[in-house]
């Protein structure tokens, strides 16, 4: 295997300009992303590939493009309907002839899909595994080798491997293909960064020396905060309310609580919906094209929601519960922000949820039958992947950099401008040892018989039927901290927790205890440190977007220079015409590309075409409607 870096690519001048007319023509962008060019031209040069970019890295363009600039037929292998539809629909409305073959199609489009096929009118077909390599992927194999295939690219090619996120057994049987066509290159493409992860994926594809292209993982347009939990829905609700007609995605760790956050949000005038495993099939498909067509702006929902959603101006995804593993955490957060505008990614810990994880994941074991040994190991791993998160959350360093380094890969900025650390929206408390004693001496007074909960009550002088009966309020300790909210309280326990002064005791009603140096610190004979986070930043309204000014090579001047109520009349504009054709507004036009109209104000045909993600075909259908929005509200 070979990995190829920007520096030292083999650019092939001619294939390079060409694909870049193809670009600029359908795609209406004047530039290649990072790698985007060595992928395409392994692509031109019949040489198997594998191109791991992270999520809104512009793989799809890397197998879309070249199959415009050659004869034949190119074949994408895609793991779900909803994201066939979703690209076939983007490259249709761009002019590309496309189409996909599956599950949900009526036998008349079958049939006309399949012609189109014959009389070889299509550049990509989309298809699933299972259709392909199948029982019955004999006929759908024929038809294609007469279409003239050229290639056949492999999206989510993570799914072949069991070491990936989401393994599929249909994507094992993509083995077949090498032999099947010996002569048609296989090009994989994937989020997931992990060596063992590309190293299943060469193996099962069977692939000739490939080209092996990995980009950086960082997400130089997303914005990493961890908040320590305190009463989750206001935090929830701070974060939908400063992000106001704005996408957004909530994640909790189970359907109740997904539930109850919905109808909370929903409840305070918020176009919020569920979405979990337990809603029936309908129910599911209803909510999740509801978000994509921009009817709700915030989906509340299990990690079962995801891996369909292609919504590229989700401008914030909220973890209200930990995630599983850093992995996991990279590809929900990673929903945000994919058309490269910035976005918000906040994770709302508390060591509780790592506690919940623990006992779900035994709980699972026992039903897998925890006797069989590989199930030990996946313990094992899953403890490992949760005290990774346990680090991400407590870690004093750049989130991107603990990010990236996560995946392997070096991060040199020491100011990301883009995560909490870095934009300083943590601050230490003084005295910190006198507060820390306090906490202390609270446990140490109710004979650390006690939970948080408790602890915070007496401390903060509450006078509870729990702290009443026990006599609580006739302690030293009741009232020391009456200034201090319950989640001030919390957060402080929980750092106290970390830095080995308190520990927790008992999975189902957990008490808390002094550690040997939390008794020492009480002694005075050691001092500590204690965070805060400052008060939220970005309250006010010029300063609601982009809140920090990115250092990083990011895509966009984020909101500068734009025609606010130009750009919200664009995209009703945008809203409408997606009705009209039955598509997601995404398929429309980019958020990117309305900014930048709203910035740019485009007054001629010619003018709009200088657009970034305006291609020829857009323009011709489209362009007219737009112009005219500008003239009417762009003064
Ligand atoms: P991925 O599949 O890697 O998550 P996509 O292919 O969906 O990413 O691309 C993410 C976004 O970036 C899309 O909106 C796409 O149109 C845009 N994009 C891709 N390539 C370019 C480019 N060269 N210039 C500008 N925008 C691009
Ligand atoms: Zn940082």
């Amino acid at each position: 295997m070979t990995t190829l870096s920007v520096a030292d690519s083999i650019a092939d001048p001619i294939a390079s300009e060409e694909l870049l007319a193809v670009l600029r023509r359908y795609w209406g962008y004047d530039s290649f992303r990072p790698l985007q060019r060595e992928a395409m031209e392994a692509i031109q040069a019949g040489r198997d590939s594998v191109v791991v970019l992270p999520t809104g890295g512009g793989k799809s363009l890397c197998f879309q493009a070249p199959s415009l600039v050659s004869e034949g037929l190119a074949l994408v292998v895609s793991p779900l309907i909803s994201l066939m539809k979703d690209q076939v629909d983007a490259l249709r409305t761009s002019g590309v002839a496309a189409a996909a073959l599956h599950s949900a199609l009526e036998p008349r489009e079958r049939d006309r899909v399949l012609d189109d096929l014959r009389q070889r009118r299509l550049k990509l077909l989309y298809t699933s595994p299972e259709r392909l390599v199948g029982e019955n992927g004999e006929i759908l194999q024929r038809q294609v080798e007469a279409a003239g295939l050229r290639f056949v690219a492999i999206d989510e090619a993570h799914c072949i491997s069991h070491w990936g996120h989401d393994f599929r057994p249909e994507y094992r049987l993509l083995g077949r293909l090498r032999e099947r066509f010996p002569g048609v290159s296989l090009h994989a493409f994937t989020a997931t960064a992990t060596p063992r992860v590309q190293r299943d994926i060469v193996t099962a594809l069977g692939l000739r020396t490939p080209e092996v292209l990995v980009g950086s993982f960082d997400r130089p347009n997303l914005i990493y905060r961890v908040w320590r939990r305190g009463t989750v829905y206001r935090q929830v609700l701070e974060v939908v309310k400063r992000h106001a007609n704005e996408a957004g995605i909530v994640y909790c760790i189970s359907r109740r609580e997904v539930e109850a956050l919905a109808e909370r949000l929903q409840s305070e005038g918020h176009r919020a919906l569920p979405y979990h495993a337990g809603l029936a099939d309908e129910v599911r498909h209803k909510n999740q094209d509801a978000f994509a067509n921009e009817r709700v702006d915030v989906i509340v929902a299990t990690v079962a929601f995801g891996m369909g959603i292609d919504r590229s101006n989700v401008r914030y995804v909220v973890h209200a519960g930990a995630p599983k593993s850093v992995e996991h955490y990279q590809q929900e957060a990673g929903r945000a922000g994919r058309d490269g505008l910035e976005a918000d990614c906040i994770l709302i810990y508390s060591p509780a949820d790592i506690m919940k994880w623990r006992r779900l994941f035994a709980l699972s074991a026992l039903d897998a039958g925890a006797a069989v040994s590989a199930e030990g190991r996946d313990t094992e791993a899953q403890d490992t992947q949760l005290r990774q998160i346990e680090r991400y959350a407590a870690s004093t360093t750049c989130r991107h950099k603990t990010l990236v380094e996560h995946f392997g890969q070096g991060f040199s900025s020491t100011d990301c401008g883009a995560c909490d650390r870095c934009l300083g929206e943590l601050e230490g408390v003084e005295d910190a040892t006198v507060l820390a004693q306090k906490i202390l001496s609270g446990v140490a007074r109710v004979r650390e018989g006690f939970g948080a909960g408790h602890v915070i009550d007496v401390l903060r002088g509450k006078r509870t039927d729990k702290v009443v009966d026990r006599g609580h309020h006739e302690l030293s300790t009741f009232g020391l901290l009456v200034d201090y909210s319950i989640e001030e309280l919390r957060g402080y326990i929980e750092q106290l927790g970390e830095q080995g002064l308190l520990h927790t005791e008992g999975d189902r009603y957990p008490i808390l205890r002094l550690t040997g140096e939390g008794r020492r610190l009480l002694r005075g004979e050691i001092t500590c440190a204690l965070v805060r986070q400052k008060a939220p930043p970005a309250k006010d309204r010029a300063n609601r977007h982009g809140t920090p000014q990115r250092k990083g090579p990011s895509d966009t001047a984020g909101w500068e220079g734009v025609d606010r109520e130009l750009f919200e009349a664009l995209r009703a504009e945008r809203l409408a015409i997606a009705r009209e054709r039955g598509l997601p507004p995404y398929v429309i036009f980019h958020d990117s590309t309305l900014r930048d109209l709203a910035r740019r104000k485009p007054g001629t045909a010619a003018e709009l075409l200088e657009v970034r993600g305006v291609g020829a075909r857009k323009a011709e259908e489209l362009g007219d409607r737009f112009l005219s929005v500008i003239r009417v509200f762009g003064h």
